[in-house]
């Protein structure tokens, strides 16, 4: 198995391969880690799962091992043939080379349910898992390592510093949990910031009933884009929302909210509540 220090220095130096920053490559090199991501995952021999970002392939192995099947898709040309032979013991795993944005997930596995595991590349973090969920892809669970900050944020609640625009966003559709904290020497090359495994399990159901989902997240990101004003003077003329303050003010006071209220303090349920009285 690769994940040691000593093997994937070997690998590395074997097949001549330099990390590439610009793809988030910074490597597992401790099997706690990942025995912790794969238990998060709930993963058994039923389980088909996807990984973004094999690397070497460390993750892989150990999904392979745990899973009935394992598709894994790769951005980098140069990890391809590296991972035909960290791979060649295992016949449940397909590698498709191409980038996670640009894949139709939900043909890959044609309808069938399957589970998402990834150590993600940090700079498309957001991009991706809003992706995946506001695709709905039918993925059962997203268990994935990405920057601590960004995980405090995807599970912050109402009134909290972290609290914003991603907390909403995830928790519509995902109810989120922090499996681990871990600590930037657990990969090679280490990163810069710390790290978290969060699993998002999906809500069968959106967490709010809304009649205009996208008109809800346009009065959230105006509410968060300017996170000290008021909420009805940070929605006035926002992206094309034509509200004046005193009907925001309006729609606030028939739900019972205070007029002065700040996004920050109000949860799902009354920016669904907020986003069907003015609409
Ligand atoms: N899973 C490996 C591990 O844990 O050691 C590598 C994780 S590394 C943080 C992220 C991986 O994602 C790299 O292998 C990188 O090349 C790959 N990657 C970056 N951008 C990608 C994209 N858009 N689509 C697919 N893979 C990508």
């Amino acid at each position: 198995m690769l994940s040691n220090p000593q093997e994937t220095i070997r690998v590395i130096k074997e097949n001549n391969f330099t990390f590439r920053k610009n793809y988030g490559q910074n490597f597992l090199i401790d099997s706690h880690v990942i025995d912790k991501i794969i238990a998060a995952a709930e993963i058994d021999k039923s389980t088909k799962v996807l990984e973004i970002g094999p690397g070497i392939g460390t993750l892989t192995q150990y999904l392979a091992e745990a899973a009935e099947s394992v598709t894994a898709v790769e951005i980098d040309d140069k990890l391809i043939p590296i991972l035909e032979k960290t791979l060649a013991d295992y016949d449940n795993v397909n590698v498709i080379h191409g980038d996670i944005l640009k894949q139709d997930i939900g043909a890959i596995f044609g309808g069938e349910p399957f589970k998402i595991v990834a150590n993600l590349p940090y700079y498309i973090t957001t991009p991706i898992i809003m992706n995946l969920l506001e695709s709905r892809v039918p993925a059962d669970s997203i268990t994935v390592m990405i920057q601590k900050e960004v995980a405090d944020r995807m599970k912050a609640e109402p009134g909290s510093k972290d609290y914003g625009a991603l907390s909403l966003a995830v928790q519509y559709y995902a109810d989120p949990y922090l499996a681990a904290n871990v600590p930037p020497n657990c990969f090679m090359p280490r990163p810069n910031v710390g790290s978290a495994v969060i699993r998002l399990k999906r809500l069968e159901e959106p967490f709010v009933k809304v009649k205009d989902e996208r008109h809800m997240f346009k009065l959230i990101r105006a509410a968060f884009n300017q996170r000290r004003k008021t909420l009805a003077n940070a929605v006035k003329n926002f992206e094309g929302l034509s509200y004046s303050r005193e009907e925001v003010e309006n729609a606030l006071t028939s739900l019972g909210l205070d007029t002065r209220v700040r996004g920050e303090a109000l949860g799902l349920q009354e920016f669904a509540a907020l986003s069907d009285a003015l609409s």
